[in-house]
């Protein structure tokens, strides 16, 4: 006889599958929970399950057992966290983390499974250094434990020494707000001395709605790192805060350049602080995005000007985040709660094992994320984990909003949360995520994917069907889209242009409104535009590729919906055909300045549309019900489609404006009403002046371009 499954479904009670239920004998089964037998009060059999009620609880701090004859298998505890009994006992809502004062600290942390709990205080950040630390015990009530220290402990470094079932661990507490080098120290500082002058009383810029909001993506490092970036601080925070940088050709770099751009909103990839073993901060020659969480509530340190200095990368980003405030820029976070760097090793498994990670009904750990580990977001202490970690970084650092990586992962309620404290109905920060379906043990009416968006009023979600409908899908290299010629695709692109709000052409919305709808050609992940429009077109010559590019990204800035444009888009970015560059070097994933001034066309292109995009709130519809009102679309045959925005929608200036893309390798022809349509933006020129007006009753469009004209 074997026994399958052993799990305890509540304090008492403990659930047994075997996998022959008629060997079973009710008085050779044993249950042990450290050195203590625990007796049996009764037992019920259904099919090869046995429900176990014990005399006594099962003490969590301990592991416990089920024998029955020979065989013998580890309880998981794991169902019971679950439990509302568990939470009653032990969620709480108490401040974590270290309350620093120059009298005293108090650090506080929350394990119900410790069985006790060292403060360990060091002189240095770095392990490598040897030295004894001072100790001093925590007491626990219900799981949280705390202990005051007198005197000021402002400089001193920290970890926590606890015992959970045989294992003494040494591990970084995970509500620390700063660190040694490489994130395995806490450390104590006072995070006043942090702020850069001016910084409390700024006022980060304000925005209506989502809709108003260009997202630039950028990585710290690659803004920087090129060789004529003309940036002193190549590859770190600071890069952000030197204005009117230019290469040795005069192209505007940096900061300079997303100015230049227009964009409003910089979107920036991991800056928290990412594992050491991706980029070791003592030598960070290596390159990482940092899609692989350590520290969740410390910035990463090597992009600080000193990552062994604790306040270097505190204070270093929060001056490129106010330098980019000054600048009307909200900046946008990336982060990475649906998973971290290696449970096994990560403070957070060490801390409470079993909790928070989510399992499969088998025992193994879930992996939709595909990175080992799926965070359990629907865990009480897990969701406040996650939002007081949000609310951190919104009030500390005065971030404008939040990019949820694999959000699909994370549980509605969660970010229901997050959406009513940080979104609209809260503080008013601007919040999306990947909301691809994930498989992992949830339900799928929980999970925070884009098929529940209705039940997700305050989150945006990746708008997939619009970044494939324009160039091919990225799960296939070589298949083409509707800028790279594909007919039939009509039907899909004007469902996008509506911001997938509105049911039409077949389809269902997909959004409640547009301002759930994060439209995008291309980001970090995947191809380049430009290198997926060369692979896919290889016979393409470098102008009609251009022209693709430009018409991919004039779709997503003339969509309803929030347009997000892949820093260096705007000048043709490529990553020599390398399809994740997560790893691969500075000369692959730099934002290569040269270019720009090659194609600086283009980058002009992308400038006007985006101008024209803010100055003309008819582009920013926020209401499903104003583009059912105001928009309307004209027929224009195959691979081309065009709509009208009428009767100055959403307040603009302009009566009427006409929008027209031709995906195809032929001239259209789009029929005008009476009147002097003036265009401003063709097939090489985009902005919001006239270039040029027409009288006539129809309109010609060359191939590969879109068009844009209005009635006053
Ligand atoms: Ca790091």
């Amino acid at each position: 006889m074997q026994l399958l499954k052993c799990s305890l479904i509540n304090f008492t009670i403990i659930s047994v599958f075997i996998d022959d239920i008629s060997q079973f004998d009710p008085k050779k089964i044993l249950v042990r929970n450290g050195e203590v037998t625990i007796l049996v009060d009764k037992l019920s059999i259904k099919d090869n399950e046995i429900i176990l009620y014990l005399k006594s609880e099962v003490n969590i701090k301990l592991p416990g057992s089920v024998s029955i004859y020979n065989a013998s298998l580890p309880i998981n505890y794991y169902p019971l966290y679950s439990t509302d009994e568990f939470n009653l006992r032990y969620y709480t809502d108490e401040e974590l983390g270290i309350q620093y004062t120059r009298e005293h600290t108090l650090f506080k942390l929350w394990s119900p499974a410790a069985s006790y709990v060292n403060l360990l205080l060091y002189e240095s950040g770095d392990p490598d250094s040897p030295e004894k630390p001072r100790k001093f015990k925590l007491q626990e009530k219900s799981g949280l434990w705390e202990v005051r220290v007198r005197g000021n402990l402002k400089g001193y470094f920290y970890t926590f020494e606890l015992k959970v079932y045989d294992d003494v661990h040494e591990i970084v507490d995970p509500y620390a707000r700063a660190c040694g080098i490489n994130g395995l120290r806490g450390a104590v500082i006072d995070l006043k001395e942090t702020d850069p002058p001016g910084y409390i009383h700024h006022a980060p810029p304000h925005f209506d709605s989502s809709t108003d909001a260009i997202i630039y993506e950028i990585n710290i490092r690659d803004l920087s790192i090129h060789p004529d970036s003309g940036i002193k601080s190549k590859g770190k925070y600071l890069a952000l805060t030197e204005e009117n940088t230019a290469t040795s050709k005069g192209i505007s770099t940096g900061l300079a350049h997303i100015l230049e751009l227009g964009a409003t909103h910089v979107q920036l990839m991991p800056v928290f602080d990412y594992s050491f073993k991706s980029v070791d901060e003592k030598h960070p020659y290596r390159y990482n995005w940092g899609y692989d969480p350590q520290n969740y509530n410390i910035p990463e340190g090597s992009y600080a000007a000193d990552a062994y200095n604790p306040c270097s990368r505190v204070y270093e980003l929060k001056k490129a985040i106010n330098a980019l405030h000054k600048h009307g820029l909200s900046v946008i976070m990336d982060v990475v709660y649906n998973h971290i760097f290696k449970y096994e090793d990560s403070n957070l498994e060490k801390l409470f094992p079993g909790y928070y990670f989510r399992q499969n009904d088998d025992g193994t750990y879930c992996n939709g994320t595909g990175c080992g580990n799926d965070i359990a977001s629907e865990r009480p202490m897990v969701r406040k984990f996650i939002l007081d970690s949000l609310l951190y970084w919104a009030r500390e650092y005065k971030i404008d909003g939040f990019r949820f990586d694999l959000m699909g992962i994370l549980d509605v309620k969660t970010m229901n949360e997050i959406g009513e404290k940080l979104g609209a109905g809260g503080l008013g920060l601007i919040l999306y995520g990947e909301g691809w379906y994930m498989n992992t043990n949830l339900k799928d009416e929980d999970k925070a994917g884009m098929y529940n968006s209705h039940k997700l009023e305050h989150i945006g979600f990746y708008n997939d069907s619009i970044r494939d409908a324009v160039k091919g899908s990225v799960f296939n290299s070589l298949e083409r889209g509707f800028v790279s010629g594909t007919p039939g695709l009509e039907d899909t692109v004007k469902f996008n242009l509506m911001g997938c709000s509105i049911d039409a052409f077949g389809k269902s919305a997909i959004f409640t409104s547009p301002g759930q709808c994060i439209n995008y050609s291309s980001c970090h992940d995947n191809y380049t535009l430009w290198d997926k429009l060369r692979l896919s077109c290889p016979e393409a010559s470098e102008e009609e590729l251009k022209h693709m590019n430009k018409l991919a990204d004039g779709i997503i800035l003339t969509s309803m919906g929030v347009p997000f444009i892949h820093s260096g888009a705007d000048f043709c970015r490529t990553k020599n055909g390398i399809e994740n560059s997560y790893n691969s070097t500075d000369a692959v994933n730099r934002m290569d300045w040269h270019r720009k001034h090659h194609y600086l066309d283009v980058f002009e292109y992308y400038k006007g549309l985006i101008a024209l995009r803010k100055s003309h709130s008819a582009f920013r519809l926020y209401d499903s019900r104003q583009i059912r009102e105001h928009m309307e679309f004209i027929y224009t045959g195959r691979n081309s489609t065009a709509y009208i925005l009428k009767n100055h929608a959403n307040g603009d200036p302009w009566k009427d404006i006409i929008v027209i893309y031709n995906g195809s390798r032929d001239t259209v022809y789009v029929p005008l009403s009476q009147g002097n349509w003036n265009v401003v933006v063709d097939k090489f020129n985009a902005g919001t002046e006239p270039l040029y007006c027409i009288n006539d009753n129809n309109v010609s469009v060359e191939p590969i371009s879109m068009k844009i004209l209005y009635l006053e």
